[in-house]
This record gives C-alpha cells, structure tokens and sequence, in this order.
C-alpha cells in the first residue's frame, strides 16, 4: 500500500499530521515517523504504554466532549468525493480520463497543433513538448480530477485542507451538481 497523506489522515489514531514524517496520536502524543505518511511507528507507539489511546471509555466519552473545541479547530484533509455514483463513474471512465470536465484529449490536440493530429489520435504521436502542452491544456479546462490512487474524485479548486465537522470541502461537494454524476444512476 502507497503512503499518502490522504491514507495516514484516515488512521483512526491520528489526531493531527504536522510534517510527513510527524504526527499527533490521539493520545496527545506527538510520534516521528520513519518514512513519509508511513504510520509503522504509530502502530507501534499505540501497542505501547505510553500510549494512552486505549483506555477504555475514558478516551471515547474525552473524544466526544473534545469534539466541539478540538475537531473544529483541527485541520483536515478534504477526502474528495467518493460515494457510490462517484465509484461508479470512476469505474465507468476506468481512469483513462484523468481530466473530469475538460474536452475529450483528441479535440484539445487538434485546437492545440490543428492538421498535425491525424483523424485517429494516439498521444504516443506527440513529442515530449507537446505532450506536455496537452497535459496542462487538460489540467487547466478540468473541473474535477480522477484520482486512482485514493479511488475518488476532487475538484480541481480543492481547498485541500477543511475546517470543521465537514470530511468535503465546498468545492468538492458542488461536483455533484455537476450533469456527469447527476445522470448516474
Ligand atoms: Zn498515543
Ligand atoms: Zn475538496
């Protein structure tokens, strides 16, 4: 399994992510990692004494009343989209499109280098400068990016980091308002 910034924030003991290589159990305590997002030493700090995350009720009634004051306060990843109209759709375009929203690739290549793009278009037809161009034409019309590597989908305008109760962000959320996942079914 990778590690991402995105898995780790899911470990259920992690209060906070500081660094790649630091985080907050919810214990309070704050463990060094050894590799980036790779929570190996987390596991290790919670099976350990000095850990204080397992104990018993206390923690749970303690995580409850905190909730207000410390969840609202904390940073937190936007976790994108990923219910089941999302899953399906990701499943439908099978990753091949990365770019949600934008115009098919051939479409931009033929706006980008006009007659140069024959009737069939193969991107292994352009050069590295131009497949480049593509690519950051394709970023910039996208609404939403496919990520297959946390199976879900966020906005191209994330807000990355969230506030609050919320597990989206604003701009996340308005995607499904958006005609491809109103239509799913
Ligand atoms: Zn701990
Ligand atoms: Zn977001």
């Amino acid at each position: 399994m990778k590690h991402t910034e995105v898995t780790l924030s899911k470990h259920p003991k992690v209060r906070s992510i500081i660094d790649p290589k630091t985080v907050i159990c919810v214990c309070g305590k704050r463990v060094r990692l050894d590799r980036n997002y790779d929570p190996d030493l987390l596991d290790r700090h919670v099976k350990n004494k000095i850990c204080k995350s397992n104990d018993g009720n206390s923690q749970i009634t303690q995580f409850f009343s905190n909730q207000n004051s410390e969840t609202l306060k904390k940073r937190k990843l936007c976790i994108g989209l990923n219910d089941e109209k999302v899953r399906l759709y990701l499943r439908r375009v099978g990753f091949i499109t990365t770019f949600g929203g934008a115009p098919p690739p051939e479409i931009v290549a033929r706006e980008l280098f006009g007659s140069k793009i024959k009737s069939s278009f193969h991107w292994k037809d352009l050069n590295k400068k131009e497949n480049d161009q593509l690519l950051d034409t394709l970023r910039s019309r996208a609404k939403w990016i496919n990520d297959s590597t946390t199976f879900c989908v966020r906005s191209t305008e994330c807000s990355t980091y969230i506030e609050g109760i919320n597990e989206v962000c604003r701009q996340c959320l308005d995607l499904k308002k958006s005609k491809v996942f109103l239509v799913i079914k």
